[in-house]
């Protein structure tokens, strides 16, 4: 009878509603998570001619809102790198980025695993991978509250360092890195070339200087803008400076999310 016809349609009209909504719902949380976890940086390489910092569309997020350091914490931060600008390149970097401080979190203890991966590229040697194990061991002396640990298997590693031939225009190692909304690093990848500019295989010496660079870049650290230091686009250097380490003792002295007001 008609009078019965809608209550009877009316149950699995409102059960397709009801998938409807929580479909959207479910859909609409992956992609906020997606758009938080996106890559945002890139940061070239010794040799390089430019350091891009592109924050995407889903930069702004509730939890990049919550994460933000208070406004008076947020004012001792920019004190702090003022304080200390003499001995460190960190409020340099931050100023001519996007003024957020990043690093990687606590994790609980547990090492930054570095898989140093020798995949086919022409001209790799095995000394490649020792300069990177050089690095690492340079980094690990700095006294920072993480730790690298390197391995051979990049399944589950928080960062990939890998050759390949060559990169374009001069750039001889670059480094990106994903951070959550936090500011928090995330993980990283690292390509090192096997070719200089002058098409010759780079010395253990040049691979030291760009791993030491590139790996500065994984924690966090911007360039300088004194040759000296490991983190200056041109650097040759083979060990950290002063101020490498100080800058790098400072960013993880201080909490990521940014330090505008
Ligand atoms: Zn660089």
């Amino acid at each position: 009878m008609p009078e019965y016809r809608a209550p009877r349609l009316l149950v699995p009209v409102l059960a397709a509603v009801i998938v409807l909504v929580l479909l959207a719902d479910v859909l609409w949380r992956h992609r906020t998570h997606a758009v938080t976890d996106r890559p945002q940086a890139s940061a070239s390489g010794s040799r390089d001619t430019a350091e891009q910092v592109a924050p995407g569309p889903g930069k702004v997020s509730g939890a990049i809102a919550r994460s933000q350091p208070a406004t008076t914490d947020r004012a001792a931060v920019r004190e702090r790198l003022r304080f200390d600008a003499a001995g460190s390149y960190l409020a340099q970097t931050v100023e001519a980025g996007d003024s957020v401080i990043r690093h990687w979190g606590a994790r609980g203890g547990r090492p930054i695993r570095v898989a140093v991966v020798p995949w086919a590229a022409t001209g790799y040697r095995d000394e490649f991978a020792g300069a990177v194990q050089w690095a690492v061991v340079r980094w690990n002396g700095v006294g920072l509250p993480v730790h690298l640990e390197t391995t051979r298997d990049p399944s589950g590693a928080d960062v990939v360092v890998t050759w390949v031939d060559t990169l374009s225009g001069e750039t001889a190692g670059q480094a990106r890195i994903v951070w959550n909304g936090s500011g928090e690093i995330v993980r990283a990848t690292v390509q090192l070339v096997t070719h200089m500019r002058d098409g010759k295989a780079p010395t253990s010496g040049q691979m030291v200087t760009m791993a030491l660079h590139e790996l500065g870049h994984v924690l966090g650290l911007g360039h300088s803008s004194d040759p000296a230091d490991a983190l200056h686009p041109t650097s040759t250097a083979i060990e950290l400076s002063a101020r490498d380490r100080r800058t790098a003792r400072l960013l993880y002295d201080l909490p990521t999310g940014s330090v505008k007001q």
